[in-house]
């Protein structure tokens, strides 16, 4: 597995395979890596020939306020998580943006709600870092985790309007033993607090088994979901259309349940499908 640090070495990379024929997956990231990284690139891993993951804190993504400056890092043990699912290089640029760079890329509507309304900028902060990373990755497949649905919306959007030659692979949502949605940002959480997140995962699948059982009314299947989450802080529960993110007033056809909420400082996002998976186009 090589460590690649220089974005043109990247391209120069992925270049010397491409032109032999190769297929090349990728899985962008932040780093502090955990099951729910590893299970990306092990969704990858047969249907390449060559698996790439980058590691980068993208300073773009972080509000001013936000925890960019403590963000958990540690590159020893991300690199050991990916040389045993195979990875065949690490691309963990010490900067993305050479001087002068002075392109953003936004997609519009889809990132007006939920994380986007709370997270102004954040967004934008992705599409640009993602644009950006498929240039110099030139990868044909990329995977992103359904932890963070609203980004793999925006992403697969980006991705069809740009024309970009790349497949969006969705990656299942993986938990802890105990439920919580892995997050590199669970680190943060105290025992009582990491004891209280669990009630997202809880409030969403009893909204997911109250649909099953034929209730379909959004308010009343928030009431049920906000009577049980025990968050310092409700950033948002809503009830969307899973791939227009519009609010619902009845699932009556694929949706997502989505909720953000802080635990002490920590913000925490889950989400759960109510009504059936959505087909992706
Ligand atoms: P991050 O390092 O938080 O930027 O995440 C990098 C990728 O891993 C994104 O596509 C995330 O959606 C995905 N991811 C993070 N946590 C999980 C999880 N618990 N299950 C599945 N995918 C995840």
């Amino acid at each position: 597995m090589e460590l690649i640090r220089d974005p043109a070495a990247m391209t120069a990379w992925s270049e010397a395979h491409r032109v032999q024929g190769q297929r090349i997956g990728f899985v962008p990231t932040m780093g502090f890596l955990h099951r729910g990284h590893t299970s990306l690139m092990e969704r990858l891993r047969p249907r390449v020939d060559k698996l790439v993951v980058s590691i980068y804190v993208n300073p773009l993504q972080f509000g001013p306020t936000e925890d960019l400056d403590v963000y958990p890092r540690d590159l020893a043990g991300d690199m050991a998580q990916c040389e045993a699912v195979g990875v065949d290089a690490v691309f963990a640029p010490a900067d993305l943006y050479p001087d002068g760079f002075r392109t953003s890329v936004e997609v519009f509507g889809l990132t007006e709600g939920l994380c986007g309304a709370k997270r102004p900028g954040h967004f934008q902060g992705v599409t640009t870092v993602v644009a950006r990373l498929f240039g110099l990755v030139r990868c044909h497949e990329a995977c992103f985790g359904e932890k963070d649905w609203q980004q793999l919306v925006v992403l697969h959007q980006m991705t069809r309007d740009l024309a970009l030659p790349v497949q969006i692979v969705p990656g299942p949502l993986v938990r802890d033993h105990d439920g919580l949605a892995l997050s590199s940002r669970n680190t943060y959480l105290s025992a009582e607090q990491r004891q209280r997140g669990l009630s997202l995962h809880t409030a969403l699948f009893a909204m997911a088994e109250a649909v099953d059982q034929g209730r379909t009314s959004a308010a009343e299947l928030l009431e049920l979901g906000r009577s049980m989450i025990q968050a310092d802080r409700l950033d948002y529960l809503e009830i969307v259309g899973a791939l227009d993110l519009e609010p619902l007033e009845v699932v009556d056809r694929p949706a997502r349940a989505l909720v953000a909420g802080f635990f002490g400082n920590t913000r925490l996002i889950d989400n759960v499908a109510l009504g059936g998976e959505p087909s992706w186009s």
